[in-house]
């Protein structure tokens, strides 16, 4: 589905992202790890062109969304994008957080956008919260809003950006319950995230980055068990 060749990110002098090469098929789960500042939010950013790549090509379907000619407002709706901070609209309710963007966006109708949020507040688990204020809920129930916002839109990727790193313990396995569920429903999700045993248990393939770069990049039994590079096994022996 998406080709990522060469991709770079600078902010001044500071290249941020050098020589991005991975792809990710339908139906694919893929996990970032790697410590703090190594890059793993600036490329979810560049994928979505939330930040415009310095360099290199993102191919989408077969095409260079890169190039002028494609428009990247159409090249968005086919991705969706979950936060470690939600960013819900705290002044709509569960329901209509997950309608305004398909009325906005994808131009339905209020009907038929409510019928499709049903739908994935009900995957959720979250049908039963319909008219609740975001500051009402926990935020375990919060990111799975998001996480039903993000499904409404019927994007074919969702990109996830350390959902659980801003919840309470307890309230991190409800979330991840669900994203295994959409994992395994054949979604194709990229997910940045800390939580080791749930990338080991739920990719395909796990990425390491470090310091702007993929340091390494395998099956969950090549990254966790059998890493070949020092820094995979520098990095893993701090988190576990
Ligand atoms: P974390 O695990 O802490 O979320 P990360 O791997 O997501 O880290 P990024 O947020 O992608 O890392 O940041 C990578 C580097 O890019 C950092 O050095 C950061 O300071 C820098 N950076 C990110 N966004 C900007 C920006 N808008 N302007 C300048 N520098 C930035
Ligand atoms: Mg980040």
């Amino acid at each position: 589905v998406i080709d990522i060749q060469h991709l770079s990110k600078s902010y001044g002098t500071h290249e941020v992202l050098k020589d991005i090469n991975f792809s990710v098929s339908k139906g694919e789960v893929v996990s970032m790890i790697g410590s703090s500042g190594s890059g793993k939010s600036t490329l979810l950013r560049c994928i979505n062109l939330l930040e415009k790549p310095s360099g290199g090509q993102i191919i989408y379907n077969g095409e260079n969304i890169l190039d002028d000619k494609h428009n990247i407002y159409e090249y968005r709706k086919n991705l969706g994008m979950v936060f470690q901070q939600f960013n819900l609209f705290n002044n709509h309710n569960v329901l209509n957080n997950c309608v305004v963007g398909q009325v906005k966006v994808l131009k339905r109708s209020k009907e038929e956008a409510e019928r499709v949020a049903m739908k994935y507040l009900k995957v959720v688990g979250m049908d039963q919260y319909l008219n609740a204020m975001p500051k009402q809920l926990s935020g375990g129930q919060k990111q799975r809003v998001a996480i039903a916002r993000a499904l409404s839109m019927e994007p074919e990727v969702i990109l996830f950006d350390e959902p659980t790193s801003a919840l309470d313990p307890e309230m991190v396995g409800e979330v991840l319950k669900v994203m295994k569920e959409l994992a395994e429903s054949g979604l194709t999700m990229i997910i940045v995230t800390h939580e080791m045993e749930f990338a080991r248990e739920v990719s395909k393939r796990v990425i390491f980055m470090d310091k702007g770069v993929i340091a390494e990049e395998g099956t969950p039994d090549q990254i966790f068990n059998h890493p070949t590079k020092e820094r995979t096994r520098e990095f893993l022996q701090r988190t576990f």
